[in-house]
């Protein structure tokens, strides 16, 4: 399988002239965090990227790249020139026997597993936001919920980056190998990512069940579910002691069934409900926990099928999310402080969703789950990034470092660099490929100087 695919081809064919926008307020979708770049540069080649990173550096100015703008981190928040890579989309080539495929980086989760499914084949560590591109998903370290393979940035298999001076460079395993730990997991810190290359295998069906499970069994269960599943996903309402597993097992000998429900009507019900019991418990903070214990009656407990990994998503409803990733160890513990936080504060935490996976260790430098498999803890809050919204994720996020966790880098923290140079054993190395690949500090803003500084 050598191809090229047709939204590759229309990438290729258009020019080489960077469309300019001036003057515009950029804002990630939950705005958390805005910038007003000096220009917007929405690139479609990687032609049109060496431009537009060429000029900016003729001007001197600071660049930064952008994917979909999903990350609630502020780390996509910058002046000077942003590189929207929106645009930069499509499949570049496969190289089958090789078992990997190459994206245009602007490429969204959803739209690369589309166009490998054409081919029998499923993305290895697909992140599970369909809507991230891959860029972004890469420069994050985001993961799915598969719990034996690390996260995707751990598992693509390389990128082209454009540096900051304009030279295209391959980054993989065969080649520039001395920059790929940082290269995988990058903040956006080590110039604009043009091109990933992620591996794909055989597609196989994945048959998934949901069941409503007590939450205290489901963590005492962790070890052996990492061990014996192929997908795991919890969904907790705090308030109550009851929570949702999602967890399926690929089925060795079936080819994958696209299921026959479309993903809109799928989660049309759940969605409409959601939005119902986030009104509802903001109204009546009070009453939170017998809000939550009545929509876990109205949850689908027990359902099983053959599903696409891209149907059993729920996230839509929660751009406010902090993660924090944890040794399995403090499972327990984190568990436990969650319920005794949200009791604490029930209006804060009125309608907020738990979402438990399992990711498994890497050797990325940057990467919360660096030499060690981990339970990832993502807080979800519905609704705007209010001061009150914007209180309680400092709450869970304090609480999560109080429990030695690390923050996924595409949600919402406050982490700074000498706290992550503390914990991270890596930390500093990632700060000398930084001075190789960006020498003069163009991709500076004002998270990454909170980041990288020591
Ligand atoms: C509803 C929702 C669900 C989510 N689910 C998950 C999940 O299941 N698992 C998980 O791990 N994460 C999840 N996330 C986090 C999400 O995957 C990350 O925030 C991801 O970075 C978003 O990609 P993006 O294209 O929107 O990137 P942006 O938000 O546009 O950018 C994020 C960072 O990447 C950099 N960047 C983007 N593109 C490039 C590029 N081409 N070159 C260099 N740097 C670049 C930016 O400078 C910035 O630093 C979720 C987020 C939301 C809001």
């Amino acid at each position: 399988m050598t191809t090229s695919s047709g939204l590759a081809t229309k990438a290729a064919q258009s020019t080489d002239v960077s469309r300019e926008r001036t003057g515009l307020r950029w804002e990630n979708r939950a705005g958390t965090a805005s910038s007003f770049p000096s220009r917007i540069v929405k690139v479609s080649t990687v032609n049109e990227i060496v431009a537009a990173v060429r000029q900016a550096a003729l001007n001197g100015e600071q660049l930064h790249a952008t994917g979909s703008g999903i990350a609630t981190t502020g780390i996509a928040a910058a002046c000077g020139v942003q590189i929207d890579t929106s645009q930069l989309r499509g499949m570049v080539r496969v190289d089958d026997k090789a078992g990997v495929a190459t994206f245009l980086a602007g490429t969204t989760v959803d739209e690369a597993v589309a166009e490998l499914e054409k081919y029998g084949a499923t993305m290895v560590g697909a992140p599970g936001d369909g809507e991230a591109t891959l860029g972004g998903a890469v420069s994050t370290g985001a993961h799915g919920y598969a719990p034996r393979e690390a996260s995707f940035s751990a598992l693509i298999y390389g990128v082209t980056l454009v540096t900051t001076e304009g030279q295209v460079l391959t980054i993989s395993e065969r080649l520039n190998t001395q920059y790929l730990p940082a290269v995988r997991l990058s903040l956006g810190a080590l110039g604009v990512i043009a091109e990933v290359t992620v591996r794909f295998r055989r597609n196989k069906a994945l048959r998934v069940s949901r069941k409503r499970r007590d939450i205290e069994r489901l963590i005492a269960d962790i070890p052996e579910a990492r061990a014996k599943t192929d997908f795991y996903r919890v969904d907790w309402r705090p308030h109550t002691d009851q929570a949702f597993l999602t967890v399926g097992w690929l089925e060795e000998d079936q080819p994958a069934i696209a299921a026959k429900t479309p993903p809109a009507e799928l989660e049309a019900k759940p969605r409409k409900r959601s939005r119902v019991r986030a009104r509802l418990a903001k109204f009546l903070p009070f009453l939170a926990p017998t809000i939550d214990r009545v929509a876990n009656l109205f949850d689908r407990g027990d359902s099983e099928g053959v599903r696409s990994k891209r149907q059993i998503s729920g996230d839509a409803d929660y751009g406010l999310q902090v993660e924090y990733q944890f040794p399995t160890k403090n499972a327990r513990a984190v568990v436990a402080a969650i319920e005794q936080l949200v009791a604490q504060d029930k209006k804060k935490f009125a309608a907020a969703n738990v979402r438990i996976s399992l990711v498994a260790g890497d050797s990325v430098w940057l990467s919360p789950a660096y030499a060690q498999d981990v339970v990832a803890v993502c807080m979800q809050l519905p609704g705007n990034f209010t001061s009150d919204n914007e209180k309680a994720l400092r709450e869970a996020e304090n609480l999560f470092i109080d429990l030695g966790g690390l923050p996924n880098w595409g949600g919402w923290h406050t982490l700074n660099g000498p706290e992550a140079a503390y914990v991270m054993p890596r930390y500093g190395d990632f700060g000398h490929i930084r001075t190789d690949l960006d020498p003069h500090g163009r991709t500076d803003n004002p998270a990454l100087r909170r980041l990288l500084a020591h």
